[in-house]
């Protein structure tokens, strides 16, 4: 129910004020909460129940969250999948969760022509069929569906294996979205400019600013004009994006007269912070900055680090601290002996509270595997200093362990990066008959950028069992759309 509250409270405290925004139109908080007590009474008309799974194949457009908010009006769950996947791997996911229903963009539904056998419902969401859905049904009452029901399955971004698909409810975006109300303090008179795609656990970060009442700008897949343009033409007070984001549009802003002197935050996350990018952007934006560190299993957003608490880029050290755990969840760093690290001493973070997911659809294996004692293992490396922020270190899977001490590849990459001559880099461990394991590191440099020279930039920089064995040039750093490394492709290479 806490979704549908949410858009009958906006219905009442602000009608006539912009819900959401897209390239093509634009829908009041009064509009929404009637088109989607609609579209609900047409889904179910469809044949579509409470429990059953809709998976949704679009770029970035209001009728996506429509639809999301409709199916949980019915009690039915949204499957939002990553437009670019490829024709077996959507099969594959919607296979697993079973889904009844496939919404979509009409150029994305017919790259998928044969679809498993679960689905007997294909909808158009860019066609009048979608438009006309709900119109003529009866005024029948919704269901009352409770907060525990499943709302989503939402898949992560798979960086270092198969995608899975985490189950979310109603109460976990409530937990969220109550402690991000708390500290990030979003309000009515905002007007935020999403770029990070719906598909992703990151759009929970929107979704918290829908529940305040805040007008959230869509964009059909990121590029930095458009992010540009969204937020002048808007007077956009709050952008959401990756770091690889904030560089291209200081890149493209450098090339445009954009008057972007509407913004008060820039709220980045899912990625590391470069931190030339970070200090580009400080000079460049006159605005606050606001670090989100999530997760998917954990529900979305639960760090924060807010503009008050962001260091000057002088001060900043090796890297910006990610920030405090919301209230209402917590967060420890555990140590291999299971037990809390000490301050300063990195661990495994480790999270806990309302927020964490259900569990991976239809996998307690897998849920059991990454839970511990109800706290859910993120995989990522830090420690929490004296004031309780939590400080990320690297990736435990991306950790090399070289003859047994631990080299933190991101810390490689940071150094790699100050050397004028370097774009991206990527550093990874790989076999070695000596050591174990040995860093290897894939740079994008300047042309004509030799190996040794950077090899003496690192030795400069580094202790010496840190330095890689050797460096490769490659054109780009494969990156997923979150601006997140995909370091196995990179360990597959070799
Ligand atoms: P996902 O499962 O796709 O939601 O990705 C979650 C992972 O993204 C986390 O476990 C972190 O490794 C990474 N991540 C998210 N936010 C941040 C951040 N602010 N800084 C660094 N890494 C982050
Ligand atoms: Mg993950």
């Amino acid at each position: 129910m806490w979704l549908t509250q949410l858009l009958e409270r906006n219905r009442q405290c602000f009608p006539a004020r912009l819900a959401l925004v897209d390239d093509r139109r634009s829908v009041t908080w009064a509009e929404l909460d009637a088109r989607t007590a609609e579209l609900a009474r047409g889904f179910g008309e469809l044949g579509i129940e409470r429990g059953d799974r809709v998976a949704v194949l679009s770029l970035d457009r209001i009728e996506v969250l429509e639809s999301y908010f409709a199916l949980a009006r019915l009690g039915a769950v949204f499957v939002p999948l990553n437009h670019s996947l490829a024709v077996p791997e959507v099969a594959g996911i919607i296979e697993r969760v079973g889904a009844v229903a496939v919404l979509g963009e009409s150029a994305l539904l017919d790259r998928h022509t044969e679809l498993p056998a679960c689905v007997r419902i294909r909808v158009a969401l860019d066609k009048p069929v979608f438009t006309a859905l709900g119109t003529v049904a009866a005024d029948t009452a919704l269901p009352v569906i409770p907060d525990s029901d499943p709302v989503a399955v939402l898949h992560t971004s798979a960086t270092t294996g198969q995608a899975k698909g985490v189950t979310v409810d109603e109460g976990s975006f409530r937990a969220i979205a109550l402690g991000w109300l708390a500290v990030a303090r979003p309000s009515d008179d905002m007007v935020l400019v999403n770029c990070c795609p719906l598909y992703h656990g990151s759009m929970v970060v929107s979704l918290t600013y829908l529940a305040a009442g805040a007008t959230v700008v869509l964009m059909p897949g990121f590029t930095p004009q458009r992010a540009l343009a969204a937020v002048e033409r808007h007077r956009a007070t709050h952008i959401w994006l990756v770091p690889q984001m904030l560089r291209f549009l200081l890149q493209a802003k450098a090339s445009h007269s954009t008057d972007l002197s509407s913004l008060r935050e820039v709220l980045y996350g899912a990625a590391p912070m470069p931190l030339d990018v970070y200090a580009d952007a400080v000079d460049r934006l006159g605005c606050g900055f606001r670090q989100v560190y999530g997760m998917t299993e954990v529900g979305g957003p639960f760090v924060t680090l807010g503009p008050e608490e962001h260091p000057a880029p002088g001060d900043a050290g090796a890297r910006i601290p990610c920030g405090r755990v919301i209230p209402g969840m917590s967060a420890r760093s555990l140590g291999k002996d299971g037990r809390e690290t000490a301050r300063g001493e990195v661990g495994e973070i480790v999270v806990r509270g309302p927020g964490l997911m259900r569990g991976y659809w239809n996998d307690p294996a897998a849920t059991e595997e990454v839970t511990v004692d109800g706290w859910v293992r993120t995989g990522d490396l830090g420690f929490l200093d004296e004031a309780g922020r939590i400080h990320l270190v690297d990736r435990s899977k991306d950790l090399i362990i070289r003859a047994g001490q631990n080299v933190y590849p991101s810390e490689i990459e940071r150094a790699l990066l100050t050397h004028p001559a370097v774009r991206d880099a990527a550093v990874v461990g790989i076999p070695d008959e000596d050591f174990g394991e040995v860093p290897l590191a894939y740079v994008v440099a300047e042309e004509g950028t030799e190996a040794r020279t950077l090899l003496a930039h690192l030795g400069e920089n580094l202790a010496p069992y840190k330095r890689p064995r050797s460096v490769e040039f490659i054109e780009q750093v494969p990156r997923n759309p979150a601006g997140k490394i995909i370091k196995k492709l990179l360990r597959e290479g070799n």
